[in-house]
């Protein structure tokens, strides 16, 4: 209960910074205002959305303004969510409103925004009428008054920025409302219970004989257009399709409003997440193995405990870990009528997972996904807080799913990086599972067949439970694995290419402007590859590079096109004919000569995704090949279209990056081949090793999953890197102890904690100032409080030292205990806040990458 007394409160704004903000309650609000409720609160010059954090009787600021509205009647957060998000603020060290807007549907906390509006004409002031004085419209003017034309609900200033191309587009449209041309509103924040709706233009009165077409329209043509285009589409169109492809202006179809001929009216837009996607495959009723049994009858208990604990499932590729989650979550739910979270790596990767639990508990799963609107994302997050919907799976934002009882937590494929938020809020969501489940008293399962080492470190500390399932399902055991030593495979090439009738001399030279042939299949893969085919199974190529080649080169002089904002190689891509940048989407036509030394042979070298296909293709004619990549999955559910034509086996070679390493389980794949293990071996990481031994386990594991064996040939360079010889053995023991003692050495995660800490900014200079300006203020509060726990490395460029045009220097902390470095990095976003002009700094706590 709020005591009378309360009359100010913190709020938390979707803002980078630091605090929450006091506002004052007047008394008629003051009664109804809870922790975790939004306000609508005025910041600087717009109004925004905030969440109430804490009630408070008194402040000692002086002027303090008001809060103009409660948006919600109770709180949108439970009180354990907003603890929830308190703890993730002050862990990674991030804006309170920052960590809320990352926990709420897209919009929950927002700010108003400035819609522009063209005034029709004849309602606009009489400065707007020629000849009055003003001067004539300028050529940025005129374009956003024409493409303001066409927009029949206004538009905002950032689309009319980029549909038009004019650079500074609010002067002339503050011009423009002078002259009484263009109407600027400021638009309330949308609110999370707004429904999606938009407008239809539907026909009312028709017009079957040429003759009342020309009575009723005359001479007003566009009208008459507009009416025989929706004639044509059966009496009904959206109106934005009317007006932004058709052309149809908005005074245009209000004339057809004013006929009486047709009606305008708002429709809520039907939204089913899946309808795309139908309705799930029947599962057969499966009973738990021995395996299955023993880790359910040991985990099953712990359910109805107050402190369940975590759980690491360690279980190889096809052991069957979702029937255990299932039967889990089945139990949560029947007997302790608690709900669940079901964290997964990325949906659209993942869509049998995601079909098997729809199968399994059907209307109590909501789908959360970055591919679904916000409206989709409100409609689920408010089934589940109210009790309709009872599990939420979804990547890691799910796991501030506003369930009232959890009763489970399942992280799937635990060690997966992408579980890690790359913008503030910088958080892990298998930690913030972790400490979720702990303030739930749920339990919290993390499952892979390759941990994170820091999960491993933890089972073997005893922090977390370990239960093991060491088979497959299937009496298959895991495939067989065998390295194709690259090195040897070039040396035979050579040889071969001498004798001009060996259909392998491909020859390596290429000449003007085209391509020349690095090793894309060994012979080995090559025979397998056809003996597969031969026996009517499919087949999966991986390799973790998309594009056609991974960098163009002058032969002459040696110069190596780069992306003019960040310090990486362009990748050549085929399709489109363009050199692009990867880290920022830059691109340009592919030059036909050196623009440094005037050469016209370019070489284009390092293997990507699109050559493989095509080099691939070449070699086996008949088979059908699918390619799935970033650049082939730009639509929501292009990956499940993709899978679908592997499953229905219409595809006989799937190829594509670490995308298609996921759980996917299809019976009929009995080879796996890797183009290149090396490419992720050499990059700059302490997890370099880590992440190819779990790319190259998790891919090997969709091999022979089904009656017959599987085989995988992994092609490398570097045969006897320790990663690869563990992977062979499918040995994650073996990885992770030699894997362990490699990181002790230089202090590496799970020995001792990191933060990594990333100043950027424009010019280099100011940059690298401000860097060791900050280490060594940092330097000097490690050494002043006696924090002997804790390191410092650098200030080194970062390994990747310039992006978007951005310079990038770092330092790292590495510390003992976790304790100490949240402190340390409290007090230093506390007292130094952010720096100023162009430079900024990030903070990540447990970085995945430090690239
Ligand atoms: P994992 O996630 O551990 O790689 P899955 O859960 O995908 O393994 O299971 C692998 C395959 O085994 C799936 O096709 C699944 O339907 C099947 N399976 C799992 N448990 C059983 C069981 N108890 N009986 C029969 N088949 C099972
Ligand atoms: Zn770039």
């Amino acid at each position: 209960m709020a005591d009378r007394t309360d009359r100010y409160c913190d709020v938390a704004l979707p803002r980078p910074v630091r605090s929450t903000f006091v506002y004052r309650l007047p008394a008629a609000l003051a009664v109804a205002a809870r922790p975790g409720m939004r306000v609508l609160v005025p910041f600087r010059r717009k109004r925004v959305i905030g969440c109430i954090d804490r009630l408070r009787s008194e402040t000692e600021l002086e002027r303090v303004r008001p809060v103009l509205d409660l948006v919600d009647d109770t709180p949108l957060l439970s009180g354990r969510l907003l603890e929830l998000c308190r703890w993730v603020a002050e862990y990674y060290v991030a804006p309170l409103g920052l960590v809320l807007r990352a926990a709420l549907p897209p919009g929950a906390l927002a700010e108003s925004s400035f819609r522009v509006e063209r005034v029709p004409d004849g309602e606009g002031a009489d400065t707007g009428r020629a000849g009055t004085g003003d001067p004539p419209l300028s050529p940025e003017e005129r374009a956003l008054l024409d493409r303001l034309e066409r927009a029949v609900d206004g538009l905002q200033a950032g689309t009319l920025r980029r549909d038009t191309k004019v650079r500074s587009v609010w002067p002339a449209l503050r011009s423009l409302a002078r002259r009484g041309l263009a109407r600027i509103r400021e638009e309330p924040p949308a609110s999370l219970s707004a429904e999606k709706t938009r407008q239809v233009i539907t026909l009312r009165r028709r017009l079957p004989t040429l003759l009342e077409r020309e009575e009723v329209f005359g001479r007003a043509r566009r009208q008459r257009e507009a009416y025989e285009a929706l004639e044509g589409m059966d009496g009904s169109a959206p109106v934005v399709h009317m007006s932004e492809r058709l052309g149809f202006s908005r005074s245009v179809l209000r004339g057809l409003e004013e006929k009486r001929l047709a009606e305008i009216t708002d429709e809520v837009e039907a939204r089913d997440p899946f309808a795309e996607l139908g309705p799930p495959p029947r599962q057969p009723h499966l009973e738990p193995t021995e395996d299955q049994r023993r880790v359910l009858d040991a985990l099953g208990p712990r359910l109805g405990i107050p402190e369940p604990g975590t759980v690491l499932l360690r279980g190889v590729t096809g052991s069957g870990k979702t029937l255990v989650y299932m039967r889990l979550l089945a139990r949560a739910l029947e007997r302790e009528g608690r709900g669940a979270i079901v964290l997964v790596p990325e949906i659209s990767l993942t869509p049998q997972t995601v079909q098997r639990f729809r199968a399994a508990f059907g209307d109590d799963i909501a789908v959360l996904h970055s591919g679904l609107s916000a409206g989709e994302r409100g409609d689920e997050w408010r089934a589940l807080r109210e009790g309709r919907k009872r599990i939420a799976i979804g990547a890691r934002s799910a796991v501030f799913a506003p369930i009232p009882e959890v009763g489970v937590i399942v992280v799937d494929e635990e060690h997966e990086g992408s579980y890690k938020q790359s913008d503030v809020p910088r958080y892990h969501a298998r930690a913030v599972a972790v400490y979720r489940a702990r303030l739930e008293g749920a339990l919290c399962v993390l499952g892979s067949a390759t941990p994170s080492l820091e999960s491993w470190h933890n089972a073997r500390r005893g922090l977390f439970a370990l239960q093991e399932l060491p088979h497959r399902v299937t009496a298959q055991r895991l495939p067989e694995v065998r390295l194709v030593d690259l090195r040897e495979e070039r040396e035979a090439r050579r040889e071969r290419s001498i004798d001009r009738t060996d259909p392998w001399a491909e020859g390596d030279g290429a000449g003007v402007g085209e391509v020349a042939g690095p090793l894309v299949l060994s012979r080995r893969l090559s025979d397998e590859l056809a003996r597969c085919l031969d026996r009517g199974e499919q087949a999966i190529l991986l390799l973790n590079r998309r594009g056609y080649s991974t960098f163009v080169q002058c032969m002459e002089c040696g110069k190596v096109w780069s992306c003019p904002r960040c310090n990486v190689s362009l990748t050549y891509h085929r399709d489109r004919e363009r050199m692009v940048c990867h880290h920022c989407g830059w691109e340009d036509r592919v030059p036909e000569a050196c623009d440094e030394c005037g050469a016209e042979g370019l070489t284009f070298a390092g293997l990507g995704t699109e050559q493989v296909e095509r080099r691939v293709g070449e070699l086996f004619p008949a088979a059908r090949l699918a390619r799935m990549d970033v650049d082939t999955t730009g639509t929501r559910w292009a990956h499940h279209r993709i899978l679908e034509r592997v499953r229905r086996h219409e595809v006989d070679i799937l190829l594509g990056t670490q995308m298609i390493a996921k759980g996917l389980d299809f019976p009929d794949v009995t080879l796996v081949g890797v183009i290149n293990a090396d490419v992720g071996l050499n990059l700059p990481d302490f997890r370099a090793s880590e992440r190819t031994f779990q790319l190259l386990a998790q891919v090997a594991g969709r091999a022979g999953r089904g009656e017959r064996p599987g085989l995988v040939l992994v092609q490398t360079s570097r045969p006897g890197h320790f990663a690869l010889q563990a992977a062979l053995r499918h040995d994650y023991l073996a990885f992770a102890e030699r894997e362990l003692e490699d990181r002790a050495g230089p202090g590496y995660p799970p020995h001792r904690r990191l933060a990594n800490l990333v100043v950027s900014g424009t010019r280099e200079r100011a940059v690298v100032d401000h860097v060791e300006e900050l280490a060594d203020w940092m330097r000097g509060l490690v050494a002043e409080e006696g924090l002997d726990g804790i390191d410092l490395l650098g200030p080194a460029p970062c390994p990747i030292d310039r992006v978007r045009g951005r310079w990038r220097w770092h330092f790292l902390l590495k510390s003992d205990s976790a304790g100490p470095l949240g402190a340390v990095l409290r007090y230093l976003s506390e007292r130094r806040g952010q720096p100023s002009g162009s430079l900024r700094l990030e903070i990540d706590r447990d970085p995945e990458s430090l690239l």
